[in-house]
């Protein structure tokens, strides 16, 4: 299960494991009840699993998006070898 990292204003932070799909926006905090926000970037699974990469290059693409503005140089980048596919109208 992911670890997900709270953050009580008056304590600090702490850790707690979820399930994905029941992981709470916030929770009570185990010294004085007060409700502890998620912190904002914890990363579940610390950064280990397929979907926290998958997380990680998401936010990382909203400030550097990875755009591809041109097919890589070079020969055998060919789509298609049909010959009926060079006849399709080009945008
Ligand atoms: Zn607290």
């Amino acid at each position: 299960m992911p670890l997900y990292e709270f953050r009580c204003s008056a304590c600090g932070s702490f850790e707690r494991t979820f399930p994905m799909s029941t992981m709470p926006p916030s929770l009570a905090c185990p010294d004085c009840a007060e409700p502890a926000v998620r912190r904002p970037g914890g990363s579940p699974g610390r950064g280990s699993s397929p979907v926290a990469r998958a997380v990680e290059a998401t936010h990382r693409s909203a400030h550097e998006p990875a755009v591809v503005r041109q097919p890589p140089p070079g020969p055998g980048h060919r789509v298609s070898r049909d010959p009926r596919h060079a006849q399709l109208p080009r945008p």
